[in-house]
């Protein structure tokens, strides 16, 4: 199969050129100004007026996530589908094994789970205890198994969350092994004293969510978690980070020379936390960690983006129905399923909010969505970028389709959403994964299981 991308703006690696693009197979095979149309051509696209960017790669998603208040909605098929309808051509999702249950056992269980994937997919290993089993399981997971990075939590000690000697344990084990340690940044302890007493109180409904978990228990986390790994002497990506605290700590970091990486979320862009206080439904399918914020944060976020502060956007997709949102909504605010969907709407929220405002440009786009979370995950060249040899990941964007998002007419797998109504500039044309188009007039042509398993063996080779 041979198919030509030909006139359009190509937008990869920093740079922005008019250009064709040939792909063979599931491969790029070149790319250039007048690329002539081969005699035994399968396609031609006239790209003309569009943009066309490598596929993005999510670095933050969870699908069929298991919570004691329910599982999230979207599995790895419906997930993935969406993704694709959204520009996303790789995700990566997480194995989270039960505190000391086996690495390996929760890794075979989550591949098998992933399999009916739409596009390609990788797994972060996430360590929700430390043992003396822990580092060789790890080290298999690393140098056998194409794990290349490890997630943490230092919210929710009572289940999956670490103690600052577990953390430690990790972040050596990331010098030993070279994996890349993620980690969630809010400070259990603060939250779980935030939400005694609020219960206490009576204050038990979700407009009393965010209460529990104010910017210092984001900031504090984050300064607390870089100065870790800098006794360690490891890089540390720090997820959805939500506040003007937290980024000040991940900028002062980045400034003395630290490998501080800080990955933010659409939803932290552009809601508010105001939502909480409305009650009722809008609040509970609000309910995330750590919680939306006011315009403060959120001009520090954009600023971070523009300054490279921010290196990722992730969209920590993990929806809820509303049922299973509402359960506790009134009775009891930390029962509520945390978490909201927005794989699809990543890109086209960024270029609204971000690109058509000038706050970044659209090469920071590219950046932030695609080539950047490559490159740190180990994906990089094979994904996000578009250059021979390269996966023939593709998305070839309208930058004027204006469109209203409705929960009734999207692709992932949930009862609402939390951008109802919101309008917005921009969508994906056509979507090309491997060199098939995926995506093509609003239409998702791909098999459930057609997606690969993108081990990254960071471990393996020390890169
Ligand atoms: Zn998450």
């Amino acid at each position: 199969m041979r198919t030509l991308v030909r006139n359009g703006t190509i937008v990869s690696d920093g740079r922005s050129f008019r250009g064709d693009i040939l792909v063979e197979g599931g491969t790029i095979a070149a790319v250039g100004e007048g690329i002539a149309a081969p005699a035994d051509v399968d396609r031609v696209i006239d790209a003309a007026g569009r943009e066309v960017f490598p596929g993005a790669v999510d670095p933050h998603v969870h699908f069929e996530l298991e919570t004691a208040n329910g599982a999230s909605s979207d599995d790895f098929a419906s997930g993935t589908r969406a993704a694709l309808a959204g520009g996303t051509t790789t995700i990566i999702d997480f194995v989270t094994p039960q505190r000391n249950g086996s690495l390996l056992a929760a890794l075979a269980a989550r591949k098998e789970a992933a399999r009916k994937s739409l596009c390609d997919f990788g797994l972060h290993m996430s360590v929700t205890a430390w043992s003396d089993r822990t580092l060789p399981e790890l080290e298999a997971c690393c140098r056998r198994e194409g794990i290349g990075s490890v997630k943490t939590y230092l919210a929710y000690k009572e289940t999956i969350g670490l103690e600052d000697r577990e953390f430690l344990a990790v972040l050596d084990a990331a010098r030993k092994l070279k994996f890349l340690t993620l980690v969630h940044a809010e400070a259990g302890d603060m939250v779980a004293y935030l939400q005694k007493t609020l219960l206490a109180a009576g204050k038990t409904s979700v407009a009393h969510h965010a209460l529990a978990r104010p910017p210092e228990v984001e900031g504090d986390a984050v300064r607390r978690s870089l100065l870790l790994a800098r006794l360690a002497g490891v890089p540390l990506y720090i997820v959805h980070v939500s506040t003007r605290q937290g980024i000040e700590a991940v900028a002062a970091a980045r400034q003395a020379g630290q490998a501080a990486i800080a990955e933010t979320c659409p939803q932290y862009l552009v809601l508010d936390e105001s939502l909480y206080a409305a009650e009722g439904d809008a609040a509970a399918a609000a309910v995330m960690s750590p919680p939306l914020r006011g315009q403060e944060h959120r001009e520090a976020l954009w600023q971070a983006m523009a300054t490279g502060w921010v290196q990722t956007i992730g969209s920590d997709h993990c929806p809820f129905h509303l049922a299973d949102k509402r359960r506790h909504a009134a009775d009891d605010f930390t029962k509520v399923p945390g978490g909201a969907g927005g794989i699809e709407y990543r890109l086209p929220l960024l270029h609204t909010f971000g690109v058509r405002t000038g706050r970044i440009s659209l090469e920071r786009f590219v950046d932030l969505v695609a080539t950047r979370p490559a490159k740190l995950f180990g994906l990089y060249p094979r994904k996000g970028t578009i250059r021979p040899g390269s996966d023939a990941d593709l998305v070839v964007w309208d930058r004027d389709r204006k469109w209203t998002v409705a929960a009734a007419r999207q692709w992932q797998r949930c009862d609402h959403t939390i951008y109802e109504g919101l309008e917005l500039v921009g969508a994906p044309a056509w979507v090309f994964s491997r060199g098939e188009a995926v995506f093509a007039g609003g239409r998702v042509e791909a098999e459930a299981g057609r997606g690969a398993w993108l081990g990254n063996n960071r471990g393996s080779d020390g890169a």
